[in-house]
């Protein structure tokens, strides 16, 4: 599989998830542009790392997703992408009548809106160039709800169904719109919760994983950062032409229960 001579955007790739994917596309042969809101030496250092490790172009474009000038001022900087991987995130966790207003704006505008306007910028320059792949990271929870998550929830129950919108929008084109649907993830944000959740249950490593964090993942494994750039890539490739205005679930099982 390769994917040279194609640039993709990833939004929220300086760590987790999107630099997971980043890292996965680049392998494969893609230059990339990592963007965050901070704009840190460590943040272009982290895109030279990558070019330098794969041989591919690569930078980092500063953009905050929480406004939507930022999110089309990103697509232009970069020239417009051949791959455009909406994967900036928040969550806040509270029930909904105390549910701070403020929260609830964060998560729309950053989780579900900057996918609007990232889509609607880069979608020309993919018509113009006459290929193009869209892969929007949406949750488990875009496919099933949870308490105390309603913001979370309705953000990304509207990226998966904006990911169909654009599928049709696209069909008769050489470019395709999914999602994918992560279960829970092992980023370093959930590594960093293992300790304290361990010593609040008094509990081990493997029971915290187990029976407190993948409570509803049937695998009792998470999914890597790896296999969400992989499953990207696959989006990518020609064996995943048809596959268009669906959703991919890399959640252990979470969603056949
Ligand atoms: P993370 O916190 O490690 O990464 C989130 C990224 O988004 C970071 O790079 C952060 O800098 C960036 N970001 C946050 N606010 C931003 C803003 N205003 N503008 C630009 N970038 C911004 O979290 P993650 O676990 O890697 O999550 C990545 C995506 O995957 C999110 O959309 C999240 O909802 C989704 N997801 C995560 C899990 C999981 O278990 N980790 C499960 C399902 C879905």
């Amino acid at each position: 599989m390769t994917l040279a001579g194609k640039s993709a955007i990833i939004t929220g790739s300086n760590s987790g998830i999107g630099l997971g994917i980043a890292r996965e596309l680049a392998k494969a042969g893609a230059d990339v542009v990592l963007n965050s809101f901070t704009d840190r030496e460590e943040d272009h250092a982290l895109a030279a790392s990558i070019a330098e490790e794969f041989g591919v172009g690569a930078r980092y474009i500063k953009a905050d997703m929480s406004k939507g000038a930022e999110c089309r001022a990103l697509i232009e900087t970069a020239g417009g992408c051949d791959i455009l991987v909406n994967n900036a995130g928040i969550q806040h966790v509270a029930p909904i009548d105390e549910f701070p207003v403020e929260k609830w704006d964060a998560i729309i505008a950053i989780n579900m809106n900057s996918a609007f306007h990232t889509m609607a910028a880069a979608l020309p320059g993919m018509r113009a160039r006459g290929w193009g792949r869209i892969v929007n990271i949406a949750s488990a929870h875009g496919l099933t709800a949870s308490p105390f998550k309603a913001a979370y929830i309705a953000a990304k129950h509207g990226v998966v169904g904006m990911s169909k919108t654009v599928a049709l929008e696209t069909a008769q084109e050489p470019i395709t719109c999914n999602a994918i649907c992560p279960g829970y993830v092992l980023t370093p944000l959930v590594e960093a919760q293992i300790p304290d959740t361990m010593r609040e249950y008094n509990m081990s490593r493997e029971e915290v994983v187990k029976n407190v964090m993948l409570t509803r993942q049937p695998s009792k494994e998470f999914a890597t950062v790896e296999q969400l750039g992989g499953t990207t890539v696959f989006l990518c490739s020609d064996a995943a032409a048809q596959i268009t205005g669906t959703t991919i679930s890399v959640d252990g099982g979470w969603t056949a229960l």
